[in-house]
């Protein structure tokens, strides 16, 4: 196949409403910049607590409008084509600060279909992987949307060059209108994420604790792990755990923080002796 074809065409900021175009623009700065940092959210073993591993979440702050949030600026990078470069920049960032933290802590990473679908785009991912030295198994990959459905031969090759490394995958806010039962029956996730929408108790408690407890048990017939999102309060955290949710994400636990709160957290959690000493690159 023609290399030029298969390459995502992007979106000219002209095309753009023009609010768009601005974000776009300030954005190519942004990751050329790079002053997009990367905040982190525990994901925690409901069983006892503890903290499996952390998602990183991109944090856009802009000099003169402030907190730009993910879901204004990512939809634009998406549309662009700056999600590749600005993906690499959150996932290189992340590896990074996942450096200083105890070997048996995860990290998850968002990562969108139009990286996925770019021609080497695995190479390029592994080449940061094997630069942080951190193994490729403590890291997942949460993913949503049309990646699966009608795959193209990039999108394959990555996930299954990918899972060859020991990378392995989560299907993100699972439950909603992009994320279906026929993604689960196309590629083997190791996690499904329970969208937020399933945390709260809908006027018919009954009805919502069934759906929970649907999915994981189907997750559990299909040797996936279910991690409750959008956890907010305890009687949303003993819901899930009725459920059979192996683990659990959410405000009530921690809202995404800062790196240097991060090494907190773990400092609290397996003292500080467990943290690796990391000398400065
Ligand atoms: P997501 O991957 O589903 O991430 C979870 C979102 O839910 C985060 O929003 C997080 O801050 C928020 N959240 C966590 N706990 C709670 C809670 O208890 N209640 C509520 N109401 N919300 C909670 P955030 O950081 O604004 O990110 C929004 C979305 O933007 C993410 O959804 C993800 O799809 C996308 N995103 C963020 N960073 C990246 C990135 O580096 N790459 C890509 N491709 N997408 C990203
Ligand atoms: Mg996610
Ligand atoms: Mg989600
Ligand atoms: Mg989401």
């Amino acid at each position: 196949m023609d290399r030029e074809q298969s390459q995502p065409q992007p979106t000219s900021p002209g095309a753009l409403a023009p609010h768009e175009a601005l974000i776009a623009r300030a954005l190519q700065t942004a990751i050329a910049n790079k002053t997009i940092s990367v905040h982190f959210q525990p994901i925690i073993r409901l069983s006892d607590g503890s903290i499996d591993g952390f998602e990183a979440l991109a944090r856009w702050r802009h000099s003169e409008q402030g907190d730009i949030p993910p879901d204004i600026f990512v939809p634009i990078a998406e549309a662009t084509g700056q999600i590749v470069a600005l993906g690499l920049l959150v996932l290189e960032q992340a590896l990074e600060e996942a450096r200083a933290w105890p070997r048996d802590v995860s990290l998850s990473v968002n990562v969108s279909p139009r990286q996925i679908a770019q021609p080497h785009h695995a190479t390029e991912m592994l080449a940061l992987i094997l630069k942080s030295g951190i193994a490729p198994h403590r890291l997942h990959l949460e993913v949503t949307e049309g990646l699966l459905l009608e795959p193209d031969q990039a999108t394959l090759h990555f996930l299954s060059r990918m899972r060859r490394e020991g990378v392995s995958f989560a299907l993100d806010d699972f439950g909603t209108g992009y994320s279906s039962l026929a993604y689960l029956d196309q590629f083997p996730f190791a996690r499904i994420k329970l969208d937020k929408a399933f945390a709260q108790r809908s006027a018919n408690a009954g009805r919502s604790a069934a759906i929970r407890k649907a999915v994981s048990d189907l997750a559990a017939a299909l040797d996936m792990d279910v991690i409750a999102e959008g956890l907010e309060t305890a009687s949303q955290v003993a819901d899930a755990v009725a459920a059979g949710c192996e683990f659990g994400q959410g405000y009530f636990f921690s809202r995404p923080v800062p790196a240097a709160m991060v090494r907190e957290l773990l400092a609290h959690q397996f003292g500080m002796d467990a943290l690796p000493l990391v000398e400065a690159r």
